[in-house]
């Protein structure tokens, strides 16, 4: 027998993986040093110093009980989550509505493994959020990618047919959503929640995932109000967008408290360390001061679709801190001629569209500065400005 430790020519397929993970592709946003990064939907503008100095009291005094476990249920970090949820989301949520794990994709992992898993199915609306369907094969859950219409919103009719047919156990629906950054109507949630429940209805209906990731930079309000009377309903968020904290690590799920009762079965035990916890409540502290960068790029978002759209580009009307611009003939060749510029934007693989996250107010100019020069438009001429509705 060989020596495998040896073989440098060893890949992954050599190893007894798991066959449904065979030949697949990690999640890599390409993390390159150039001057100007609106390519991962992150807020460009680091915390303000009073934060930080907040952050330092708190993680130092956190950092004298290192000897101990953190607390395992978080429960002063969620009750400063219900709060600001209640504040922000015109809708009351209690410490017990509430969840927290490292990022929301550890929530939505959380999610799937309590209630998808082997032998049950998962359905999203492509494109969307692709940690979903990566999740949920991490989980061992099945993956049906549901239908969109040409303009990127939920085909109704199709979707209700997806749902009646695979009879999934958890439904995802992003809003806004991410890369197209359009808002689904609160309707549309709730005809998708009463299908899904229609669909299972002889167990106990299936979960309906609604990820909020991007709901502070949209026109419209949060569906927390939705959890009303439905307890198969999950509103997932996340400090990684609006609060500026990407790399904190904190993501969050507002349920009935059976949801919460019932993701305590998957948890690992202390799975959210007490620096996290101390920085997220510090984070929590200065909410105010977050938010008023929040409507800083709302007007930078709406200046970049406005002026994308004046150059020629097609845009989704967007309620996230990102747009989707095209259309081009070749995305990928139109998003490396962004780059020689110096500007990374995100290819999501949406044939003919490009992702730009809105930057501070130079970062965005530089951007349109670079797509002014572009060569590769369809049909290599900008077509003319197109409608679209908010
Ligand atoms: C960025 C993003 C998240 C955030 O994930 P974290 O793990 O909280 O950083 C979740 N959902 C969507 C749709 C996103 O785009």
């Amino acid at each position: 027998m060989n020596d495998v430790t040896q073989a440098n020519d060893l890949t992954i397929d050599d190893l007894p993986i798991r066959d449904e993970l065979r030949g697949k592709s990690p999640y890599g946003a390409p993390q390159l040093d150039v001057p100007v990064r609106l390519n991962t939907n992150e807020n460009p503008y680091p915390l303000p110093e009073p934060l930080v100095e907040r952050i330092t009291e708190r993680v130092r005094e956190a950092a004298r009980n290192l000897n101990r476990y953190p607390d395992r249920n978080a429960v002063e970090l969620r009750t400063e989550l219900a709060k600001y949820l209640t504040r922000t989301g015109k809708y009351p949520v209690g410490r017990e509505n509430v969840w927290a794990a490292n990022g929301s994709n550890e929530v939505i992992q959380q999610l799937l493994q309590t209630f998808g898993g082997p032998g049950r199915t998962a359905i999203g609306f492509e494109p969307s959020y692709s940690m979903h369907g990566l999740i949920a094969r991490g989980t061992g859950t099945g993956w049906i990618s549901g239908p969109r219409n040409d303009d990127f919103t939920i085909d109704l009719a199709a979707a209700e047919k997806a749902i009646a047919e695979h009879r999934p156990d958890v439904v995802f629906i992003t809003t806004p959503n991410n890369p197209t950054g359009n808002a689904v109507p609160p309707e549309t949630v709730l005809a998708l929640y009463e299908a899904a429940q229609a669909a299972k209805a002889e167990t106990a209906g299936a979960l309906v995932v609604v990820d909020e990731a991007y709901i502070e930079f949209s026109h419209g309000d949060s569906l927390l109000p939705l959890l009303e009377g439905r307890p198969n309903l999950v509103i997932s968020r996340t400090m990684s967008k609006a609060f500026g904290a990407a790399g904190l690590r904190l993501g969050y799920l507002a349920a009935h408290r059976a949801v919460v009762d019932a993701v305590q079965l998957v948890r690992l035990p202390y799975h959210l360390s007490a620096v996290t916890q101390a920085t997220a409540l510090a984070a929590l502290e200065h909410t105010d001061t977050l938010l008023k960068y929040v409507e800083q790029l709302k007007a930078e978002r709406d200046r970049l679709v406005a002026e994308l759209r004046a150059i020629g580009y097609e845009v989704t009307a967007s309620d996230a801190n990102f747009v989707q611009f095209g259309r081009f003939d070749d995305a990928h060749k139109a998003w490396q001629e962004i780059l020689d510029r110096g500007v990374l934007v995100r290819d999501n693989g949406v044939p003919g569209w490009l992702r730009v996250t809105a930057g501070t107010p130079e970062e965005n100019d530089a951007f349109l500065d670079a797509v002014r020069e572009l060569q590769c438009f369809v049909g290599d001429t900008p077509t003319p400005p197109k409608e679209q509705s908010a």
